[in-house]
């Protein structure tokens, strides 16, 4: 979107109190989670549950200028408001003015089951053949929806929204809202249906979505929603998939036979392979499928596009276990119908054995005697070999159930019994409510593929970059440094991340990293701080921004853009010598390079210094000279200029320890991977990055022996020695062998003994009761802390992250 404040309030009948010219692109509602102030204005939502204006004073503190709310706080100064009588009406109105004055071809999808996986897979499908804007993971409600749909900008023509409900007469308030040309009827069943008196209730209110729609595209396996539909609907264009035959789109032949899926769409065969063959993963291919051709996609494409959609990661993933299990992990949701279909799922694999974690189920309102009696007779079918029951209710008919059975208060209590970890090659199947947690079993069950891992808690990175914002003044721009790979960490998953949070900026070293952001879809203005000469072509082709520090390269660079009939202003940012000399323009050049930009169909983006030692603090009389150096400077060239760039030299130490020299922007880097050199900002960060491996081999060496190569390391008594399958090939520098580098084993400091092997290394384990084969290493984390490893290895934080080997498996951690 992108409307000022006053069109807002006119739109929606609100009061303006401050400067109605702002303009809004965003609108945030959870003040955690705000990133880039700029044209972002926060909403306080009113709900019965919560009042969300408690979180406007953190919104401000965040730098954010307006603030949507049902009243206005004058202790705040400066602030514009939006004054509105609801703020969820607000917020719907607004929404629906939006979408429709938006040209989009729409679809809504709603249903029992199903709703964010087919939304996924259309988005998946469909990204490259229209631009398309869809809801964010299930924001489907009467908040969500609304959100989602005020993400729709002018660039977008197709869109793809989820409707949910869960009450009675809901939809007719989302249908005002946002009425879609082709709706899509998933399942129907007893997901949300605690608040209806009947299936038909929840049917009937289900399908009011299609009041508007063209084109209802709907499961017909369940009699009555067909019936229903084509009652209410005759009018419209309506197309019926489902497994049985009846339907439009169907499947042709025998699922349960290992050959193609052939699906039979009005006199079309369309067939694939399918590796998932259940019946839920089926009826939604078939619901893709319909949606497709709908679209006008071809037969052939489509093949190619089924084949390689990605799993939605939420429910039904079957990963290897330890003790030869396999674990399928169904703790997304739990009511009947999707308890149906992980039974079926499990169908598909060849295990003699089989047991069953299954929680309470929650929310759903029939009589609890009834419920389980049906339930137990749906999972006594499938004969397990033990059952455990998690959860007081479920507990109370444990008798119901004939497999071996076992009953837990909570998640907890399973885990402490060790049952689930004495199972030996079976399938285990966790099925439960979400409060229940149970996805905790999946780890302790996991099979772990990689050992060694470098884990990378999102989170914390967002944390970290939150607190360096809140040191600054509102609208103060950032830049998130990802060159050599994000520190190490992986570029392109971290600038996805940052991108998300509506990062200001991102900087890369050289051209190919930025070109490679851009291939993977990051759209974020990106800085290349090394344009080799070699790469101007790509620099120009991937609508990245060059760093220009020299005459030679201004000139060759704009020959490329001259070359290349761009015919825009081409943004450049000019670096400033101010005393690190490495690259820069310096103050005698100034002149020349005013006149130079002058002639030049060039804009300058902005100006711009690095500061050579802000993590100094005995340094602190040259940073003030580089400081004031660059004030000069820049000031001079603006003068000249007649225009007024972005201005920016604090690197991460440096907004802390020289805050007041932020200009318009400032440039994080190690600051966001939770580092900083004083050690009471280091207690306001989190750590980010963990490095873990888990010990292969324990050894009892005899006195007098030696350990690894060239004998350096000799036992003086019996002596317990660990072996971790990390080595120097991983980035781990030789010269913190023979005792130099410890590493933490059940939070002690273990020492490395003898040299460091290519893969290999071994610690003293002697005084660390307990250990055992298979307990986790840290090679760095909390214990020995990154900084700590960085002093065995006679280095920097930076250099030890970027030395991490590419082989080492990165896996990144997000709520
Ligand atoms: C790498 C880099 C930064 C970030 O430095 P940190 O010390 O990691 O915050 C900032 N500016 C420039 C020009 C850089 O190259």
């Amino acid at each position: 979107m992108n409307y000022t404040v006053q069109q807002i309030a006119a739109i929606t009948n609100a009061q303006v109190i401050g400067d109605g010219d702002l303009m809004i692109k965003n609108i945030a509602f959870d003040s955690r989670i705000i990133y880039s102030t700029k044209n972002t204005a926060f909403i306080a939502i009113n709900t019965h549950k919560n009042s969300g204006e408690k979180f406007i004073e953190s919104a401000i503190d965040r730098g954010i200028q307006v603030i949507i709310s049902e009243h206005q706080y004058p202790q705040f100064e400066n602030i514009t408001w939006i004054i509105v009588e609801n703020s969820v009406d607000f917020l719907q109105k607004l929404a629906k003015y939006h979408f429709e004055h938006s040209h989009l071809q729409s679809i809504g999808i709603t249903g029992s089951n199903g709703k964010t996986i087919l939304k996924e897979w259309l988005y998946q499908c469909l990204w490259n053949e229209f631009p398309t804007v869809k809801s964010p993971k299930s924001f489907n409600s009467q908040i969500g929806l609304p959100l989602s749909l005020l993400q729709i900008n002018t660039s977008h023509t197709l869109g793809i929204f989820e409707v949910g409900i869960s009450q009675p007469d809901e939809m007719e308030n989302l249908e005002n809202i946002f009425h879609p040309q082709i709706g899509l009827l998933t399942h129907i069943g007893t997901a949300h249906a605690a608040n209806f008196s009947s299936e038909e209730e929840l049917i009937d209110e289900k399908i009011k979505l299609f009041k508007d729609s063209q084109v209802i595209i709907y499961n017909g396996d369940h009699s009555l929603v067909s019936k229903k539909i084509k009652d209410l609907y005759s009018d419209k264009k309506l197309i019926s998939y489902g497994l049985k035959k009846e339907n439009q789109v169907f499947i042709k032949n025998n699922i349960s036979k290992g050959e193609n899926i052939v699906v039979e769409y009005f006199g079309q065969e369309i067939s694939f392979p399918a590796h998932q063959r259940d019946e839920a993963t089926l009826t939604n291919a078939l619901a893709l499928i319909t949606v497709l051709k709908e679209l006008h996609i071809e037969n052939q494409k489509i093949v190619e596009k089924i084949n390689t959609l990605k799993a939605v990661e939420m429910r039904l993933e079957a990963i290897e276990g330890i003790k030869g299990n396999i674990v399928i992990n169904d703790s997304f949701n739990l009511d009947l119908d999707s308890l149906k279909t992980a039974l079926q799922f499990l169908k598909e694999y060849n295990k003699p054995k089989k047991s069953l974690v299954l929680t309470d189920i929650v929310g759903v309102n029939t009589n609890s005697q009834e419920l389980y009696e049906e339930v137990s007779e749906l999972v006594n079918e499938q004969h397990f070999d033990s059952v455990f029951l998690i959860g007081d209710e479920i507990s109370k008919f444990s008798e119901l159930f004939k497999s071996k059975t076992y009953t837990f208060i909570d998640t907890k209590e399973l885990i402490e019994s060790k049952h689930l970890t004495e199972l030996e090659n079976q399938i285990i199947l966790l099925k439960g409510a979400r409060k229940f947690e149970i996805e905790r079993l999946k780890d302790i069950l996991e099979l772990r593929k990689h050992d060694t891992v470098l884990e990378i808690n999102l989170n914390a990175i967002l944390h970290n970059i939150n607190y360096h914002k809140s040191l600054l003044k509102p609208g103060t721009k950032m830049m998130a440094m990802v060159k050599a790979n994000a520190y190490g960490l992986g570029s392109y998953e971290i600038s996805e991340f940052l991108q998300h949070h509506h990062i200001d900026y991102l900087g890369v070293a050289f051209a190919d990293e930025g070109a490679e952001l851009r291939k993977k879809g990051i759209t974020t203005p990106i800085v290349v701080m090394n344009p080799e000469q070699h790469s101007y072509q790509t620099i120009i082709d991937y609508n990245l921004e060059p760093e220009i520090y020299s005459f030679r390269v201004l000139d060759l660079f704009y020959e490329a853009v001259q070359k290349s009939g761009y015919d825009q202003k081409y943004p450049i940012h000019i670096k400033l010598e101010t005393g690190m000399h490495r690259l820069g323009f310096k103050d005698f050049e100034l002149d020349q390079l005013s006149e130079t930009l002058d002639h030049k169909n060039l804009k300058v983006q902005s100006m711009f210094s690095h500061l050579s030692s802000s993590d100094v603090p005995e340094e602190k009389e040259f940073t003030l000279n580089q400081l004031e150096t660059f004030e000069k400077n820049s000031s001079y060239l603006i003068e000249k200029l007649g225009y007024t760039p972005i201005r920016h030299i604090l690197n991460s130490s440096g907004i802390t320890s020289y805050t007041n020299y932020q200009y318009n922007m400032v440039r994080i880097g190690i600051g966001m991977l939770g580092e900083s050199p004083s050690s009471e900002i280091q207690k306001q960060l989190q750590s980010v990055v963990s490095f873990k491996t888990v010990i292969s081999q324990i050894s009892l060496v005899e006195n007098g022996e030696s350990v690894g190569y060239s004998r350096k390391y000799k036992t003086d008594h019996q002596t317990r020695i660990a072996t971790i399958p990390v080595g120097y090939a991983d980035g781990i520098p030789r010269l913190i062998g023979n005792q130099i580098g410890k590493l933490g084993v059940h939070k002690t400091l273990a020492p490395i003994v003898g040299n460091i092997c290519m893969d290999m290394m071994m610690l003293n384990v002697d005084n660390i009761p307990n250990v055992k084969e298979g307990d986790t290493v840290t090679i760095f984390n909390a214990y020995p802390s990154l900084k700590e490893f960085a002093a065995y290895c006679k280095t920097i934080t930076y250099e030890v992250l970027t030395s991490i080997s590419p082989r080492v498996k990165r896996i990144y951690i997000k709520d």
